[in-house]
C-alpha cells in the first residue's frame, strides 16, 4: 500500500494553514523525518511568473511561509527555489509574494541556475537530462505544487511541478525535443521526478485553478492541502477526487506503462483525517486532442485541422513579446501587432498561452475537440 495524506484548509489564514499541513505530514513521521538537523532543505514551489496569489497560478505564499517554519523547527535549513521559464525572477519574486515571505523569515530565495547533465533513470527516452545544479546537491527536496489544470498535459501536480528544476529556457528547447506527443513528454516529466527524488510533495489546492490552466484558468476553491512521498501516488488521487478521467492524463499512463510509482488506486490508502473521497463534481479540465490520430506522412493536414491549434485575441494583445521569445519552435511571428502562428512547424506545447500574461492567446478547437464535444452533448 502507498500512503497519501489530504486535509481540508478553508482558508490561507496562516494558523489554519501551518495546522493542516502538519496533519498531512504527521502519517509519513512529520517534517523532522525528511533531513537530519542542519541540513539544508530546497523548497520548490510553482513560480511560474509574474501573477499575484490572487490569481491562483502560483503555490500561495502563506503555503510556503507554513513549510519554511515547519522545516525550520524541524532544524532544517530551509531556501526556495524555482527556475521560471522566461522573466525577471525579482519580479516574479515580488508579484507572487514568496520574495516577501522569504525576507520576512530570513530564508534564501535562489533563481535556479548552473544546469548539469545527468544520465536518465533506467527506461527513459532521453540519453540524458539536464537539471540545475541546486537541486541534485540538494539534500533534501519538499515539492510544492499548486493543484491545477494544463492545457497540454491535462493536469499539472507533483510531478509536473519538477519541470522548473530544468534551467529557464531550456524547458522551451525540451519541450522541442519531447515533440509533439504527450506521453513522451510525460515520459521526460517522469524522468525529471525519479532524478530530483523529492523527500515529500505538499500540493496547494486550497484555491485551485480549472478549466484553462495552467495560467489562464478559472480559481477554483477545494479547501485541500495533500501530501505524498509519492508524488504518483498524489496526483492520482487527486484526479480520482476530481473526478478527471485518469486514462486522458498523460503522467499516469506513462507512469503505469513504466511502473513509476503508485497508479493501482484500489493500493493507494489515504491515510489522514482529511476527506478520503471528496468527489468534487463539476472540476472543469481541458479536452485534449491527439497528434498521432493519423500517420505521419499526414502531419500537415493534422496539425491544419484536427487538433486545436494557438490564435491570438488581438483586443487583449499587449505585444509583450513573451510567446514569441518562449516559443521553443520559432512559429510565431509579430506582423504589426497581428500574431501570426506556423501551424505546420507548431509543436502544440502551449507554452505561448502558459506564458501570456494577458490572456490573449487561446486555442482553437480542431475537428478532434469538435467531434468530441459533439458526442458528449
Ligand atoms: S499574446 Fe500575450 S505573450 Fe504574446 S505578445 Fe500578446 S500579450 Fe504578449
Ligand atoms: S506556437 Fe505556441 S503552442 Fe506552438 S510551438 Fe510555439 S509556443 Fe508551442
Amino acid at each position: 500500500m502507498t500512503e497519501v495524506a489530504f486535509a481540508l484548509c478553508n482558508s490561507y489564514d496562516e494558523a489554519l494553514t501551518a495546522s493542516a499541513i502538519a496533519s498531512v505530514l504527521r502519517p509519513f513521521g512529520g517534517m523532522k523525518a525528511f533531513f537530519r538537523a542542519g541540513e539544508r532543505v530546497l523548497i520548490k514551489p510553482n513560480l511560474l511568473g509574474a501573477w499575484a496569489p490572487e490569481k491562483r497560478v502560483t503555490t500561495d505564499p502563506v503555503i510556503i511561509a507554513a513549510v519554511i517554519g515547519l522545516v525550520q523547527k524541524a532544524g532544517g535549513i530551509p531556501f526556495v527555489a524555482d527556475s521560471p521559464a522566461i522573466g525577471s525572477f525579482k519580479r516574479i519574486s515580488e508579484k507572487t509574494g514568496v520574495g516577501k515571505v522569504c525576507r520576512e523569515l530570513g530564508v534564501e530565495l535562489l533563481e535556479l541556475s548552473a544546469p548539469r547533465p545527468i544520465k536518465p533513470p533506467g527506461g527513459s527516452r532521453f540519453r540524458r537530462l539536464e537539471i540545475a545544479s541546486q537541486v541534485l546537491d540538494a539534500g533534501c527536496v519538499i515539492n510544492l505544487p499548486k493543484l491545477k489544470t494544463h492545457g497540454q498535459m491535462l493536469m499539472t501536480l507533483g510531478v509536473k511541478n519538477l519541470f522548473g528544476t530544468v534551467v529557464g529556457q531550456r524547458k522551451a528547447e525540451w519541450h522541442h525535443m519531447a515533440g509533439v506527443d504527450r506521453d513522451t513528454f510525460a515520459s521526460l516529466l517522469l524522468d525529471i521526478y525519479l532524478t530530483v527524488k523529492p523527500s515529500i510533495t505538499i500540493i496547494d489546492g486550497v484555491w485551485a485553478m480549472e478549466g484553462h490552466g495552467p495560467s489562464n484558468g478559472s480559481p477554483k476553491r477545494l479547501n485541500l492541502i495533500g501530501a505524498a512521498m509519492d508524488a504518483v501516488a498524489l496526483d492520482v488521487s487527486i484526479c480520482r477526487m476530481l473526478g478527471v478521467p485518469l486514462d486522458a492524463f498523460p503522467i499516469y499512463r506513462e507512469a503505469r506503462r513504466r511502473r513509476i510509482g503508485m497508479t493501482d488506486i484500489s493500493r493507494i490508502r489515504v491515510v489522514s483525517d482529511g476527506p478520503t473521497d471528496m468527489a468534487c463534481k463539476g472540476f472543469v479540465v481541458p479536452r485534449l486532442d491527439s497528434m498521432g490520430i493519423l500517420p505521419g506522412g499526414f502531419d500537415w493536414f493534422t496539425k491544419r485541422f484536427l487538433v486545436s491549434r494557438p490564435v491570438q485575441e488581438r483586443s487583449s494583445c499587449r505585444e509583450c513579446g513573451m510567446c514569441r521569445e518562449i516559443c521553443p519552435v520559432s512559429a510565431i511571428e509579430n506582423r504589426r501587432g497581428r500574431l501570426l502562428f506556423d501551424y505546420d512547424r507548431c509543436i502544440r506545447c502551449y507554452c505561448c498561452q502558459e506564458i501570456c500574461a494577458h490572456n490573449a492567446i487561446h486555442f482553437k478547437s480542431g475537428l478532434i475537440v469538435k467531434a468530441l464535444n459533439y458526442l458528449k452533448r
